[in-house]
């Protein structure tokens, strides 16, 4: 049986949160003198002077009507890797608990577990980067917190089986959390709407990508409000910044331009992996779901450093486990993949 409580670490669950200005007056007042701000302004044209919403209700309320989830279940990170860093503080404890990860996925995972000294089984995916659920059943043990799993997959690309997934959700008692940074570019649906069913649930999403913002950082994370609750006890309390918070608003009203760009890159993909697979450098182009792909080449090494020579930098995976020879190629603008074939076509070894 899924506990909430029996999975948070025991600090977390004494925790007292601190309580900002912000948290403690929440009207609209005539003069602020309560949190040691510059009155004055800012010696800027616009004014960053008042601490920014603890709580980002703005940007939760309009993500609530675009995602079709009540605003009390999102939270808002300093990009996703916040969201990641604050799951592994608030359910493990350092050099007890444990997460399983389904190599090759994304790495902050990973990077982050050590840097909380979380341990970290490791469950590969099978050759067609689906989950192992046997392997997983065997790794999950009693301190076994947390399940990552990326979807669509970087850096592979492809979507996980949803009904594996299901399988996780409807047999694991901790967290399963499913990272869907790409969900803008698939054809499955997110698990969004699957909150209620699943407690144990915790859905991963990000403005990094199909939104064009990754510069502001910002990630959400969509769960229980029990979940959320926990986030937001742990998260620092100004964790999204006010210019980050105006700007995303003014971009949350642009879906249409978004949903445009999501097209074309969808048709752009379409093409460039056609192109590509008729190169005789090219051995195998695997199934994706994302704004990039993984490609399999005759030398991924050379071709790498020619394509950065011509100053096109694509991402080396071939040190990578079951990617090896890949290269993990980001669908750019027709300009830019018309530039990035032009110089695979005339490509020989050295
Ligand atoms: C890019 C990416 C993210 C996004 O991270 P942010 O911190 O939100 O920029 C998250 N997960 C995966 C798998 C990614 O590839």
């Amino acid at each position: 049986m899924f506990n909430l409580d029996n999975l948070l670490r025991d600090n977390i669950k004494r925790l007292v949160p601190y309580s900002s200005a912000r948290d403690e007056f929440k009207g609209e007042a005539m003069i602020s003198l309560d949190a040691n701000e510059n009155s004055h302004g800012s010696p800027l044209s616009t004014n960053y002077n008042r601490y920014p919403d603890p709580m980002q209700w703005k940007i939760k309320y309009k993500l609530a009507d675009i995602k079709g989830v009540p605003p009390q279940n999102i939270f808002l990170g300093n990009g996703s890797d916040e969201a990641i860093d604050i799951l592994y503080r608030a359910f493990c404890r350092p050099g007890i608990d444990n997460v399983i990860l389904c190599p090759p996925t994304y790495g902050m995972y990973e990077v982050s577990a050590n840097i909380n000294d979380v341990t970290i089984r490791k469950v590969s995916l099978t050759e067609n980067f689906q989950l192992d659920l046997a392997a997983l059943e065997t790794a999950i043990d009693e301190n076994t917190k947390m399940i990552f799993v990326c979807s669509p997959n970087n850096p592979t690309g492809n979507d996980l089986d949803r009904e594996d997934i299901e399988a996780l959700l409807n047999n694991f008692d901790g967290i399963v959390v499913i990272d869907e940074a790409y969900i803008n570019f698939s054809r499955q649906r997110s698990f969004i709407q699957e909150l209620t069913e699943y407690p144990n649930l915790v859905i991963l999403q990000t403005l990094s990508k199909a939104w064009g913002l990754a510069a502001l950082r910002v990630g959400m994370a969509f769960a229980s409000e029990d979940i959320i609750n926990v986030f937001n006890k742990v998260k620092p309390p100004y964790n999204i910044n006010e210019a980050s918070q105006q700007l995303t608003l003014e971009a949350l009203e642009n879906t249409t331009q978004v949903n445009e760009w999501i097209k074309d890159t969808v048709i752009e993909r379409g093409n460039l992996i056609q192109q590509l697979a008729a190169l005789p450098i090219v051995q195998k182009i695997y199934p994706t779901d994302a704004n990039f792909f993984l490609v399999k080449v005759t030398d991924a090494k050379g071709i790498y450093n020619a394509l950065a020579e011509k100053g096109i930098i694509v991402r080396d995976r071939s040190k990578v486990e079951l990617c090896a020879g890949c290269l993990r190629i980001t669908v750019g603008t027709k300009d830019e993949n018309a530039a990035l074939l032009a110089e695979l076509k005339q490509y020989t070894p050295a």
